[in-house]
C-alpha cells in the first residue's frame, strides 16, 4: 500500500463525493445495487483516509457495516452488474446475488436464466446450480448453520451475520434509556419537554429491535420460501424469542428435526 497517498488530504471533489456518499448510503443501506458502486468508489479512491486508517473501520463507524457485509454487497453488486443486458433484473435480492457471486463468471448468465424459470426462490435455485458445479469439480463445502445448528439456506448467511449490528443498536439504545432515566429521576430541566411516556416508547423500541434479531431459521418457511413468508417478513429468520413463543407447533417440529 502506498503510505504517502494515504496521508494525502482530500481534494475538493473528493470531499464533496464523500459527503454525498455518506448521506446516500445511510439512506439506501437496504438497497445493495444502489449502495455498492458508492462503497466501491469510496474504497478504491480511499475517500475514508482523512477519517479512518482503513475502509473497514470507516464503514463500521458510519453505518455499523461489518467487513464481511461490505465485501458481500460489493461482490454481489459487481456479479449482478456483470450479467448481460436485462438479466440482472432476474436476480431479485441480495441473497440470490450472493450465491451468483460464487458461481464462475462465465457460467452466471446461464445459471440465472435457469434459476429464473424455477419460480419460487431464485437464491435456492442458484445455490442448487452452484452445488452441482462444485460437485462436478469435486469440491466439498460445509453447510452454515444457525445458533441451534439448523442449516441456513443459500444466500441467507450474510443476514444472519448481521446479528452483531442488532446488538450494537441495542447497546446504544440501552445507554440512551439509562441516560434519560437519570435525567427524569432528577427532574432535570434538560428534559422538561420530554414527557414520561417517551420512556415507554424507548422500552418498546428496544423490545421490537430485539425481536427482529435474526437468530433462528424461520420455523414457518425454513428460510426457503422467505419471499412470501409473513412470519419472517422475507428475511428467512425469526428471533429466538419468537421461536420459543411459537404456538403453532412448529417449534416442536424443529426441535424434533434437531433431535432436541
Ligand atoms: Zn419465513
Amino acid at each position: 500500500m502506498n503510505i504517502k497517498s494515504l496521508q494525502e488530504p482530500l481534494t475538493k471533489t473528493e470531499k464533496s463525493d464523500l459527503e454525498r456518499y455518506k448521506v446516500a448510503i445511510t439512506k439506501l443501506a437496504h438497497s445493495y445495487m444502489e449502495c455498492y458502486p458508492m462503497l466501491l468508489d469510496l474504497r478504491d479512491r480511499r475517500l475514508y483516509r482523512e477519517e479512518c486508517s482503513t475502509f473497514e473501520e470507516f464503514c463500521q463507524k458510519h453505518w455499523g457495516f461489518t467487513r464481511r457485509w461490505v465485501n458481500e454487497v460489493i461482490g454481489a453488486g459487481v456479479a449482478v452488474q456483470g450479467l448481460p443486458e436485462n438479466l440482472g433484473t432476474k436476480v431479485p435480492n441480495l441473497a440470490a446475488a450472493r450465491v451468483l457471486k460464487k458461481i464462475k463468471p462465465e457460467k452466471r448468465a446461464d445459471a440465472v436464466k435457469k434459476a429464473a424459470k424455477n419460480g419460487d426462490s431464485v437464491a435456492q435455485a442458484l445455490e442448487d446450480i452452484r452445488k452441482q458445479q462444485e460437485e462436478e469439480a469435486g469440491i466439498v463445502t460445509h453447510e452454515a448453520t444457525d445458533c441451534e445448528g439448523y442449516p441456513i439456506p443459500a444466500g441467507l448467511e450474510e443476514f444472519y451475520d448481521r446479528r452483531s449490528e442488532t446488538d450494537a443498536i441495542l447497546r446504544q439504545l440501552t445507554q440512551v434509556r439509562v441516560w434519560f432515566k437519570k435525567l427524569w429521576d432528577a427532574n432535570d430541566p434538560l428534559v422538561r419537554y420530554v414527557p414520561q411516556h417517551v420512556r415507554q416508547h424507548l422500552d418498546d423500541a428496544w423490545t421490537c429491535i430485539k425481536e427482529s434479531r435474526p437468530d433462528v431459521v424461520c420455523l414457518h418457511c425454513d428460510g426457503k420460501n422467505s419471499e412470501k413468508c409473513g412470519a419472517c417478513k422475507g428475511t428467512g429468520f425469526i428471533s429466538r424469542w419468537r421461536a420459543d413463543n411459537d404456538t403453532t407447533g412448529k417449534r416442536a417440529a424443529r426441535n424434533k428435526k434437531l433431535k432436541k
